[in-house]
């Protein structure tokens, strides 16, 4: 029984976290729609910071590094339930 409530929370847990995070990446989606600019995190600090999504070069604000937009990985991208399961009472 009790394992069952568990679980039941667990699942409540990682909906509601799942679902929180798909609206941040549909809201980010909006910015890259209707700005043309990305949400993305440093590959070398992991700093947020914009740019335009046309920009083949990219330089870091925070701490200079510079690469192309693939080593600037999306701040927020769509992610399956899976991810957010939790155990409960892990010890
Ligand atoms: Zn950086």
């Amino acid at each position: 029984m009790k394992n069952e409530i568990e679980g039941l929370l667990s699942n409540f847990i990682a909906k509601e976290k799942h679902k929180a995070w798909e609206q941040q990446y549909a809201l980010s989606q909006v910015v890259v729609e209707k700005a043309n600019i990305n949400i993305v995190t440093c590959g070398s600090c992991g700093s947020v910071m914009l740019h335009s999504c046309d920009a083949e070069k990219i330089e870091c604000p925070h701490c200079g590094f510079s690469g192309e937009p693939c080593d600037f990985p999306d701040l927020y991208h769509s992610r399956s339930l899976e991810d957010f399961e939790v155990t409960i009472n892990n010890k």
